[in-house]
């Protein structure tokens, strides 16, 4: 078994799991600091192959592989949760994987990890476990009101819920997402979506991005703008928010989480991202060190660098078709394609930044 009592010095070698658009933006700061990047995919052709020569293709439950991965790589680590966790355990038995199996076990399953943020004394939307139509009734019983039905596993993008307005409805859900064990949350009537991107080092350090307001569409990420309209308060409720959840996790490496802005200015837990997120994807052209840069830099074991934002930024994702126009995108911002051949709908093609001198929040 490998260990990290010391940083990983430059030159090493980074095992990063999953070959898309994350992982191809952390090879790219590992190159930066002049480690190698692994990119571990279990297809052939990931956006993130084209930017290093280092690649395997196999899939993710494959112990050969994961071997193979654990043997060159000092430190492993992945740029999407719904690894299979006993390929995780398996590789953690071989060389230090960060953030570590817990984190990953914790945030894998909405069950779980609601459980966790709720026990930490934090704010979430009401939820109940639903494993059967019987128990989706009851527990719609117990809601009394709006809810939402999500898988406990493997749902992003809105895959995996629906909107739920009576019991029937609830139990009927429950069938339509294939039977799969599920929990009901109750609907929160926001006023808006934020997120906080924060790091966190191997000492324990912690530094945390301000925290854009996010709009959807369609249950993609259409744009995060920073700053939003989150009050100076709220900001720093936020950032204490990821700190809590990173320490109570030990957490090493860059997490990002969701919430909920109410009318009343409360702030909700919706979903922690053990990883690189979306809404961070400003902070390439706006912060003196990248979310990418600072997941590496946590994962190998160097000191964090700093989360200072020097601009205001509006970063909107480039989807499906819109990539077709991006001589007009590169002449409106900061342009990052992805390298994704298929421009197909709802499939996230790339990102551009825009940014502006900073005001005073
Ligand atoms: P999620 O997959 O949990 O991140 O949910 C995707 C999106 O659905 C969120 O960004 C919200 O826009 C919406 N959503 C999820 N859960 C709730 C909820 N409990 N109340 C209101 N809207 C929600």
């Amino acid at each position: 078994m490998k260990t990290l009592d010391k940083p990983v010095p430059p030159g090493g070698t980074i095992g990063i799991i999953g070959g898309g658009q994350l992982g191809r933006m952390l090879a790219q700061a590992a190159n930066a600091l002049g480690l190698q990047a692994l990119i571990y995919n279990d297809q052939h052709g990931a956006p993130a192959f084209q930017v290093t020569p280092l690649q395997l293709a196999a899939p993710y439950d494959d112990r050969a592989t994961l071997a193979g991965l654990a043997n060159v790589c000092d430190v492993v680590t992945f740029e999407f949760e719904n690894l299979p966790a006993d390929a995780i355990a398996f590789l953690a038995e071989h060389v230090p994987v960060r953030p570590g199996p817990a984190a990953l076990a914790t945030t894998q399953d909405r069950l779980t990890e609601k459980s966790f943020v709720a026990a930490l004394g934090l704010k979430t939307a009401p939820f109940f476990e639903v494993s059967s139509p019987e128990q989706a009734h009851a527990a719609f019983a117990q809601l009394g009101g709006e809810g939402i039905l999500k898988t406990r596993r493997d749902g992003y993008d809105g895959k995996g819920q629906v909107r739920v307005i009576s019991a029937e409805d609830a139990a009927l859900g429950f069938k339509a997402l294939g039977g799969k064990p599920c929990i009901l949350e109750g609907f929160v009537a926001f006023s808006f979506e934020a997120s906080v991107v924060a790091a966190r080092g191997a000492d324990g350090s912690f530094a945390a991005y301000d925290p854009p307001e996010n709009v959807h569409e369609h249950h993609i990420l259409r744009r995060s703008t920073v700053p939003g309209r989150l009050t100076p308060a709220q900001v720093m409720e936020a950032k204490a928010i990821a700190k809590t959840i990173a320490d109570a996790l030990d957490y090493v490496g860059v997490l990002a989480v969701e919430l909920f802005v109410g009318k009343d200015g409360s702030l909700t837990v919706n979903e922690i991202a053990p990883r690189v997120h979306n809404t961070g994807h400003w902070t390439i052209e706006a912060c003196a060190c990248s979310q990418f840069e600072n997941h590496i830099r946590a994962v190998v074991g160097w000191p964090l660098g700093s989360t200072e934002r020097h601009a205001d930024a509006v970063m909107e994702n480039v989807i499906g078709e819109e990539a077709h126009a991006w001589e007009s995108l590169a002449r409106s911002g900061a342009l990052h394609l992805y390298g994704k051949k298929d421009a197909k709908p709802g499939r996230k093609m790339g990102h551009v930044t825009r940014l502006s001198p900073r005001r005073s929040l």
